[in-house]
C-alpha cells in the first residue's frame, strides 16, 4: 500500500465523517480473518451477512480504524459513510490518482485471468507488477487490488468481470487504466446482459475510461471490432490478429510440438520473433497476442514479451503436461469440469496425434439435465477420434452411452487405474478431468512418474 495514508484522507475521499484521531494506516481490509495491525476495516453489508456485526472482532485483531454505515460504540477512529461498498471504490479511485505508473486493465468474456498472468510474467521481466489476485475482479476485489499498490511497484495489471451492463464502467472508472483490453466477447452469461451485443457493449465500458492519451488494444478477429476500433479513434489502437498481417500485432505460422504446446512467430511493429508457449490449447495464442499487445503499448521490447509468454505456466490441474508411466503424456485437468470446459479439453486432446485415452470423472451441478449433458460430452468426444473412454462416477455412466464402443466403466478410481495402467506407452496422451468433487487428481498421481 501506499505509504503516509492518513484516516482524514479516507474520510474526504469516501464522502465519510471522521469520528476519533486521525492518524496513518497501513492497509485496508474487508475481512476479519486475514486482517493485519494497523489496518482500516470496512463493515461490507452482503445479502447474506452484514460487516458490522465483526467491526469489534476487527478492533480486536488491531484495526485502527472502521468505515461504517452505522454509528457504533468503539475506543478506535471511525468513518461513518451512507454506503461502505461505494466508500471502498472511493477509497480505491483515491489510492489509483496517487500513483503515477502505468495500469493496463483485462476485461472479456473468457481469458482475462491467463492473459493477466501472461501481461504479469512480462512485465515482471523488468519490473515489480501488481496483479490482481486469483479471480478478484468485480467491484469488491477490483478495489482490494488497487489498495495494494505501492511506492515498490512498477506496473499494475487488474482483471475486470461483469454479470451485467455497468459495472466495467464502475471498475473502470476507479481503475483510470492507461492501456485497456477486451479480450473476446463471447455468448457467456448471456442471461445477465440479455443478448451478445450487449455484452460487447457492457465490455466497450472499459474504453471509456481510458485517458486519452492512453492505448487502446484491440481483438481485431472479433466480430466487435470495427465498433470498438471507432469508439477509439482519436487514442491510439493496438489490434492483433492471427489473420490480419496488417495489425501491429500478429501471430503466423502457428504449428504444435511434440508435448502439444503451440508455437508461432510474434510480429510486433518493431520485430519478430518465435515464441513456444507453456500452455495447452490454439485460444492460448490469442491470448498471447492480446498479452504482447499489453507490452508493446506499455514500451517492452520484443525480447522481454517472449522471455515472459514463455515462462507462464499453467495454473495447477488446468490443463498442466506432465510426464507418464511408460514414457506416456499426461494432462492434468482435475481442477473443475463443466461440459463447455471438457468439451474444450477434448479438442486439446484430440490435436494430438498419439492413441488418446480420455479419462472423465462426473461433472456435478448440474441440476436436472445432468444424464444428457453427460451422454453429449461423451458423444463429442467419439465425434472428435478420441481413442477410448475410462470413466468412473454414477452420472458418468451416461457419458460411456454418448460415447459407444471403446468405453471402460468403473466403480472406483483404484480399478480405474489399475486397468489404465496396462495401457500406458510412448505412443499414448491420457487428459483426466472431473469435476471437483470427483477429485480426479488422485487418477493422475497414479499415472506420472514419481506420483
Ligand atoms: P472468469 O470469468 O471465470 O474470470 P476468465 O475470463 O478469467 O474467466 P480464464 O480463467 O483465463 O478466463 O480461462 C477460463 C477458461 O476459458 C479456460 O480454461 C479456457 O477453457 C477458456 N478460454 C481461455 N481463453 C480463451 C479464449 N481466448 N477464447 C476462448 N476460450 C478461452
Ligand atoms: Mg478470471
Amino acid at each position: 500500500m501506499l505509504s503516509g495514508l492518513t484516516l482524514k484522507e479516507l474520510a474526504n475521499a469516501t464522502n465519510g465523517r471522521l469520528l476519533g484521531s486521525d492518524g496513518t494506516f497501513l492497509s485496508v481490509s474487508t475481512d476479519t480473518r486475514t486482517i493485519q495491525e494497523g489496518s482500516v476495516f470496512f463493515a461490507l453489508v452482503g445479502e447474506n451477512f452484514d460487516g458490522h456485526d465483526f467491526v469489534s472482532a476487527a478492533v480486536d485483531k488491531g484495526a485502527c480504524c472502521v468505515v461504517v454505515s452505522k454509528k457504533l460504540d468503539l475506543n478506535v477512529s471511525q468513518c461513518l459513510v451512507d454506503d461502505t461498498t461505494q466508500a471502498l471504490g472511493n477509497l480505491a479511485s483515491f489510492i489509483r490518482q496517487r500513483w503515477s505508473k502505468p495500469v493496463t486493465a483485462i476485461t472479456g468474456s473468457c481469458g482475462k485471468t491467463t492473459v493477466k498472468g501472461m501481461v504479469q510474467a512480462i512485465f515482471s521481466t523488468i519490473g515489480n507488477t501488481l496483479a490482481t489476485t486469483g479471480n478478484l475482479n468485480n467491484h469488491i476485489g477490483v478495489p482490494l487490488t488497487l489498495f495494494q499498490l505501492s511506492e515498490n511497484h512498477d506496473f499494475a495489471v487488474i482483471e475486470m468481470g461483469a454479470s451485467a451492463v455497468g459495472e466495467i464502467d464502475y471498475l473502470s472508472k476507479l481503475t483510470q487504466p492507461n492501456v485497456a483490453l477486451i479480450n473476446n466477447v463471447q455468448p457467456s452469461h448471456v442471461e445477465g446482459f440479455g443478448s451478445v451485443d450487449a455484452i460487447a457493449q457492457a465490455k466497450s465500458e472499459i474504453y471509456d475510461h481510458l485517458a486519452d492519451s492512453g492505448i487502446a488494444i484491440i481483438n481485431a478477429d472479433d466480430k466487435y471490432a470495427a465498433q470498438w476500433l471507432e469508439q477509439n479513434k482519436h487514442r491510439k489502437t493496438i489490434r492483433f490478429s492471427t489473420e490480419n498481417p496488417e495489425c501491429e500485432v500478429f501471430g503466423k505460422n502457428l504449428s504444435i510440438n511434440d508435448q502439444g504446446y503451440y508455437r508461432f512467430d510474434l510480429v510486433t511493429p518493431s520485430a519478430e520473433k518465435t515464441v513456444v508457449l507453456k500452455v495447452l490449447g490454439e485460444s492460448n495464442v490469442m491470448n498471447a497476442l492480446a498479452a504482447a499487445s499489453c507490452g508493446v503499448a506499455s514500451g517492452l521490447s520484443i525480447d522481454n514479451i517472449v522471455e515472459g509468454l514463455e515462462s507462464f505456466l499453467p495454473v495447477p490441474g488446468r490443463l498442466v503436461v506432465k510426464p507418464g508411466i511408460e514414457c506416456s503424456t499426461i494432462i492434468d485437468d482435475t481442477y473443475n469440469a463443466n461440459p463447455g470446459s471438457v468439451k474444450a479439453a477434448i479438442d486439446v486432446l484430440s490435436s494430438y496425434s498419439t492413441k488418446t485415452i480420455l479419462v472423465l470423472g462426473d461433472m456435478g451441478e448440474l441440476g436436472h439435465d445432468s444424464a444428457k449433458m453427460h451422454k453429449e460430452v461423451g458423444q463429442f468426444a467419439q465425434q472428435k477420434g478420441i481413442h477410448s473412454l475410462f470413466a468412473c462416477g454414477e452420472l458418468s455412466q451416461f457419458t460411456c452411452d454418448g460415447f459407444g464402443d471403446s468405453t471402460h466403466y468403473f466403480n472406483d478410481k483404484n480399478s480405474l487405474v489399475t486397468s489404465l495402467l496396462t495401457q500406458l506407452d510412448a505412443n499414448t496422451t491420457v487428459l483426466v478431468k472431473g469435476s471437483r468433487s470427483a477429485k480426479m487428481e488422485d487418477v493422475v498421481n497414479q499415472l506420472v512418474l514419481g506420483g
